[in-house]
């Protein structure tokens, strides 16, 4: 595996791959790597001939000075870890390679980047997001992206900046990788003490709620909610959100007919965790498909 710190290194590295019509795959990181950023690596080096792996803690992402300078950070670790899953590219630059003196250029996507971690984080996160990663699909031009489920409004927003601007990248979406309690696994974990950690595998409990309450037959949003929330109650854990929506166009909804999408963030302590779990429907409680008629009901 080679490190590399500036984009002309890495347009020159894979100029001859892609001359020879290699399938490029990229995994985009901000470190700390863990058994979920692993689990895109090797989703990618089973489906492409050249892997590479960015390294990169996006400052313009993230709302507090505090924050970015808490994210934990470990170059030597995580290049091990890379090289370990046969990544071929480790591209970690520098902030000034990326931002140079006189940066001005912001991606926005509207509408669907304004809920949920829109709605608590400010608009300017989901920016940060779409801003870096059009520019590290342009540096690396990939011909596939990978992505978790677990942050699943940002993979709902690149699909969509992709469509919008035709960016010729096809976008993979993995399944998030828990610890075995159930907790997501995420950086931010690092900084949970054991008792937090173990406060912490309530946001899975409530999303396994709801899932459960749904696969039972109910299907009122503010039923299987409160029955969620209920999971949620402890004066440690401060939920910031919990919501049921379409998974597409992240708006909410009434009724859990058809395949959703249950979201929650919440903080333990001075960590904040975002988890989510897309709620399939059992078969007999989907609204019937019209006699005659070819429109799909899921
Ligand atoms: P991050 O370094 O947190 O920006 O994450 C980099 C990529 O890894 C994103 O696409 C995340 O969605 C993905 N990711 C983070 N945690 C997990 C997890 N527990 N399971 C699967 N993918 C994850």
């Amino acid at each position: 595996m080679r490190t590399l710190r500036t984009v002309a290194e890495l347009k020159a590295a894979l100029a001859q791959p892609r001359r020879e019509g290699r399938r490029i795959g990229l995994v985009p990181t901000m470190g700390a790597l863990h058994e979920g950023h692993l689990s895109l690596m090797r989703r990618a080096r089973s489906e492409c001939d050249e892997v590479v792996v960015s390294l990169f803690v996006n400052p313009t992402q993230f709302n507090e000075r505090s924050d970015l300078d808490a994210y934990p950070r470990d170059e030597a670790r995580d290049a091990v870890a890379a090289a370990d899953e046969h990544v071929d590219y480790l591209f970690a630059p520098t902030t000034e390679e990326i931002y140079p003196d006189g940066f001005a250029t912001t991606i926005s996507v509207a509408g669907i980047t304004e809920t949920l971690e829109g709605a608590h984080r400010g608009r300017q996160h989901f920016d940060g997001v779409t801003t870096v990663v059009s520019k590290l699909f342009n540096i690396v031009t990939p011909d596939v992206a990978y992505f978790g489920q677990k942050d699943a409004q940002q993979t709902v927003v690149i699909k969509r900046l992709v469509r919008d601007l035709n960016i010729p990248v096809q976008i993979e979406v993995c399944p998030t990788v828990r610890e075995p309690s159930g907790l997501a696994m995420s950086s931010r974990n690092a900084h949970l003490s054991d008792a937090e950690r173990e406060r912490a595998t309530a946001l899975h409990q409530a999303l396994a709620t709801a899932q459960v309450i749904v696969a039972a037959g109910e299907s009122d949003v503010a039923t299987i909610l409160s029955a969620a929330a209920a999971e949620l109650e402890d004066p440690q854990v401060r939920v910031e959100y919990l919501e049921i929506v379409n998974p597409e166009t992240l708006e909410p909804i009434t009724s859990v007919d058809r395949p959703a999408l249950a979201l929650v963030a919440a903080w333990i302590g001075q960590t904040r965790l975002i988890d989510n779990q897309l709620l399939s429907v059992p078969t007999s409680s989907r609204p019937p498909v019209a006699a005659g008629s070819n429109t799909r009901s899921d």
